[in-house]
C-alpha cells in the first residue's frame, strides 16, 4: 500500500482517486470544492485539509486539474519542495505542452521525478479504470508511475520525453475533432442526397472513409452503436473541453511552425458552436450548427 497525494477531483479525478483506493492505497485527497472533498471520501479516500498535506510524506502525487495555470500553481506552491524527494509526480491534467515542460523542469530542479500523462476516455473510463494514459517523461520515471496507472487505465503508454504525453494527447484530439465535423458534415450531405442515413453508416463503416467518430461514435440519432446523439447529445465529451484541446493544439503548432487548417478550421468551427450555447453539449452536437435546419431522417 502506498501513500498518495490526489490533488483535483473533479468529473475525472474524483473516478480515478477512487479506483486507487480501492485497489488498497492510502489516497489523501485534496480539491478546492467541499462537495468533491465529501466524494472522494465516500469513495474510501482521506480528505486533506491543503494541497500541501495531501501530498506530505507522499510516496506519489498524481494531480488532476482544469489546465495549465492550475498545474502550475499547484506544483509551484504546494507540491515542489514539499512532497518528499522520493516521490514520483504525475500530472494527468490536459494542459500545454510548455507548461508541461516547464513544470517538469522545475521539479527536475528539485530532485524530483515527474511525468505528464493526459488521458483520453471520459468519466466513465474513469470511474471504470479504463482510461488510456499518454504519458512524457523519461524510462525511469515512466516506469515509478506506471503501477499507479495501470490502477486507472487499461493501457499506458509512453509517447517519449517531458511534454510528449500532452503532444499526443493534442494531436489525437485535433484529430478526432476534425473527423467529426467531417463526420457531421458527411452525414447531412448523405441525407440531402436521399440516402438512408443507417445504410449509408453500413456501407462507410466497411469503406474507406471509415473513423472512429462515425463507427464508434456516430453524431446521429439511432444510427450505429449508442451515442450521445441518442441522448439529445447530453453527457460524453463537452464541445467546451474539445475546444480547450483545439486551441491548445493550434497554440502548439503556432510555436513550431506546423500547417493546420483543418485543426484551425475545426477550431473556428467549436469557437462558433460554444459561443452559440453548445459548449457543455456532447462534441457531436455540432452536426446541429453545421446545418441549422436539420434533423436525423426518421426523427
Ligand atoms: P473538473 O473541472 O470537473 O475538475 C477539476 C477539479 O480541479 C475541480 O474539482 C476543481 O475544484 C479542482 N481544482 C482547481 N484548482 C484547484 C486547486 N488549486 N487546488 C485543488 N483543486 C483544484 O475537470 P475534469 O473534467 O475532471 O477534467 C480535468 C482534466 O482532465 C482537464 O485538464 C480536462 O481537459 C481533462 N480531461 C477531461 C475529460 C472529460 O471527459 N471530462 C476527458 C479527458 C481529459
Amino acid at each position: 500500500m502506498a501513500r498518495i497525494g490526489f490533488i483535483g477531483l473533479g468529473n475525472m479525478g474524483s473516478g480515478m482517486a477512487a479506483n486507487l483506493a480501492k485497489a488498497g492505497h492510502d489516497v489523501r485527497a485534496f480539491d478546492l470544492s467541499a462537495e468533491a472533498l465529501g466524494r472522494a471520501e465516500s469513495n474510501g479516500c482521506k480528505r486533506a485539509g491543503s494541497a500541501s498535506e495531501s501530498v506530505a510524506e507522499a510516496e506519489a502525487v498524481i494531480t488532476m486539474l482544469p489546465a495549465g495555470r492550475h498545474v502550475r500553481e499547484v506544483y509551484e506552491s504546494s507540491v515542489i519542495g514539499t512532497a518528499p524527494t522520493d516521490a514520483i509526480l504525475i500530472d494527468c491534467s490536459t494542459i500545454d505542452v510548455a507548461t508541461a515542460r516547464e513544470e517538469i523542469g522545475k521539479a527536475k530542479g528539485q530532485g524530483y521525478a515527474m511525468v505528464d500523462a493526459p488521458v483520453s476516455g471520459g468519466i466513465a473510463a474513469a470511474e471504470a479504470g479504463t482510461l488510456t494514459f499518454m504519458v512524457g517523461g523519461t524510462p525511469d520515471a515512466f516506469e515509478r508511475a506506471r503501477p499507479f496507472l495501470d490502477l486507472m487505465g487499461k493501457a499506458v503508454i509512453r509517447a517519449g520525453g517531458p511534454g510528449a504525453g500532452q503532444a499526443a494527447k493534442i494531436c489525437n484530439n485535433m484529430l478526432l475533432g476534425a473527423s467529426m465535423v467531417a463526420t457531421c458534415e458527411t452525414f447531412v450531405l448523405a441525407q440531402k442526397l436521399g440516402l438512408d442515413l443507417q445504410t449509408f453508416f453500413d456501407i462507410a463503416s466497411k469503406a474507406s472513409g471509415q473513423c472512429w467518430s462515425m463507427t464508434s461514435y456516430c453524431p446521429v440519432p439511432g444510427v450505429g452503436p449508442a451515442t450521445p446523439a441518442d441522448r439529445d447529445y447530453d453527457g460524453g465529451f463537452a464541445a467546451a473541453l474539445m475546444l480547450k484541446d483545439l486551441r491548445l493544439a493550434m497554440e502548439a503548432a503556432q510555436s513550431v511552425d506546423a500547417y493546420t487548417p483543418m485543426g484551425a478550421h475545426a477550431e473556428e468551427l467549436y469557437s462558433r458552436f460554444s459561443n452559440r450555447g453548445g459548449a457543455s453539449k456532447d462534441f457531436s452536437a455540432i452536426i446541429k450548427m453545421i446545418d441549422d435546419s436539420w434533423t436525423a431522417q426518421g426523427k
